[in-house]
């Protein structure tokens, strides 16, 4: 067995180049090129602290991350005045304080998420300890809003927290913040908090036509999505946007670091904000717009392709995830395809290509005459 370090690291690198050509199903984006920040792996840069206060170490991008945290605020529409973020490990750190924030404003909340939502929320509510109720899901994978009202109305004197997921994981449903908003209203529930997990669609909520609200405007008093799905980054980050009056609820502060207390971890990846920070000024407004453009009609493309081989294909409004009926074994670990009960689905991210989505199609095509045969002699 080879025991050699760098020739261990030559044959993973073979490896990881082959795998990465097979990603349908997980929304990565891999059509990134950060390799002129190459020479910022010689620092220890570490973002400890909350990236808008003044911090005894110096060798951090907070810089960037509070630019990163303003870009998303605005794309968002959250208030000029009363915004505040921070740059998290990923999605999942940004729902826990999504919901860490809400169960600080109301201790006696429920929260409350349909059966589409991440596993990472339900874990979240876990760790925070916090009571929750299953809310319905429709057919296309968004809340369904008659069972929320129901569910509300049934426990209408305890504050509520909602989860409302902006990009399912399978389906990539979107629920309707301001329905949800409308609700809470009919119903009177004022002590309310309404966490959006825009993981994979907050990127490009705001370029969808017509519009499916889900951001501060809508409603949302917190907004989280990941920087290594949609955008793309060597390794995983997250954005955690909310509003600057409910992060000074549980600001405290800290000597040691000179600092605010504000973030989940101590230590923060203080390469990511400025990996990310790179993405959105070489890109700008325009240029994810166009980012989403592509991958919508991508998407289109996949599923016309599937629906001309007679595989039932759809898509909800505004996504560029396409979902199908269960594929083989040997499919779904050739293009590593996320499975769950009897469907799958392509993420159309800004790599994927024309020609993957005719490879994956050719696939499916030759499977189905090779078991026709068998079945026929
Ligand atoms: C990916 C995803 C998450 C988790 O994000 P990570 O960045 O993987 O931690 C949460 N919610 C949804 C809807 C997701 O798609």
């Amino acid at each position: 067995m080879n025991t050699n370090p760098d020739l261990i690291i030559d044959s993973l690198l073979t490896q990881l180049v082959k795998d990465k050509e097979k990603v349908l199903g997980y929304p990565v984006a891999q059509d990134f090129d950060y390799s002129r920040l190459n020479e910022f792996l010689k620092y220890p840069i570490n973002n400890v602290g909350d990236p808008f206060e003044e911090n005894t170490y110096k060798v951090q991008t907070h810089e960037m991350e509070c630019e990163v945290v303003e870009f998303f605020a605005e794309l968002f529409r959250a208030d000029p005045k009363n915004h505040w973020g921070y740059v998290t490990n990923g999605g999942s750190e940004s729902n826990l304080y999504g919901l860490y924030l809400a169960r600080e404003l109301y201790p006696k909340a429920m929260v409350y998420f349909s059966e589409s939502t991440h596993y990472s929320v339900k874990k979240n509510i876990h760790l925070l300890n916090i009571p929750s109720i299953t809310i319905r899901s429709q057919e296309n994978g968004e809340i369904d809003y008659e069972d929320l009202e129901n569910t509300l109305q049934f426990n209408r004197h305890k504050p509520a927290i909602i989860l409302t997921t902006f990009g399912t994981t399978m389906m990539e449903a979107k629920d309707d913040v301001s329905k949800v908003k409308k609700i809470l209203k009919k119903l009177a529930i004022q002590d309310h908090y309404i966490h959006c997990d825009a993981a994979l669609s907050g990127s490009y909520g705001a370029f969808i036509e017509p519009r499916i609200p889900f951001d501060f405007k809508d409603g949302a008093d917190s907004i989280s999505i990941s920087g290594h799905k949609f955008i793309g980054s060597p390794f995983p980050s997250g954005v955690i946007i909310t509003k600057r009056s409910l992060r000074d609820r549980i600001a405290r502060g800290i000597s040691y670091i000179g600092s605010l207390d504000t973030t989940i971890t101590g230590s923060r990846n203080g390469h990511s904000p400025l990996f990310l920070w790179y993405a959105i000024k070489k890109m700008g407004i325009a240029g994810l717009a166009k980012r989403f453009q592509h991958s919508l009609e991508t998407a289109e493309y996949c599923k016309n392709e599937l629906i001309k081989q007679g595989i039932k294909a759809w898509t909800n409004p505004g996504s560029i995830t396409v979902v199908f009926p269960k594929v083989s074994d040997a499919i779904k670990g050739k293009w590593q395809l996320a499975t769950d009960d009897d469907i799958t689905h392509i993420i159309c991210m800004p790599n994927v290509t024309k020609s993957q989505i005719d490879e994956f199609v050719k696939d499916i095509v030759l499977e189905k005459s090779t078991k026709e045969e068998v079945a026929v002699f």
